[in-house]
């Protein structure tokens, strides 16, 4: 879905939601002492997919696709001095990126899946 078909429900629930995220993130000092435990910074080694990097980039109001590379752990709050909520911070940016029409693909297949065939697998031949 564009951005231009949105729903003005939609944009304010959205643009709330980001609002939140910020208030989450205001405390936040950047110190890096989060990405120790990260598992997915563990595997990738990027700054961006790191707990610090999803924080910069939410910090500026971008909405990447990275936002979903994260599996909400909570490994990060735990590590962070602060106890910042790291992990609500980034459900929030995904809800708000799903209102605005920028959720994965795959999720929304899912979804479909799932209410079309009662399964996230699509559906299932059970003949054999
Ligand atoms: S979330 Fe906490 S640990 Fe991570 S960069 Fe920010 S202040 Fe440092
Ligand atoms: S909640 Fe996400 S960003 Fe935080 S440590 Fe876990 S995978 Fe990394």
């Amino acid at each position: 879905m564009k951005e231009d078909k949105l729903t003005t429900q939609d944009k304010i629930e959205a643009d709330n939601l980001l609002e939140e995220v910020s208030e989450i993130l205001a405390p936040c000092i950047k110190c890096g002492l989060c990405k120790s435990l990260c598992p997915v910074f563990k595997v990738l080694r990027e700054e961006c997919v790191s707990p610090r990097g999803k924080i910069i980039l939410l910090s500026d109001k971008v909405l990447d696709k990275v936002i979903f590379q994260c599996n909400l752990c909570g490994a990060c709050e735990q590590k962070c001095p602060f106890g910042i909520k790291v992990p609500e911070a980034i459900r929030k940016a995904r809800e708000a990126m799903v209102l605005r029409g920028r959720g994965l693909k795959s999720d929304k297949e899912m979804v479909e899946s799932v209410k079309r065939y009662g399964t996230p697998f699509g559906k299932i031949n059970n003949k054999k």
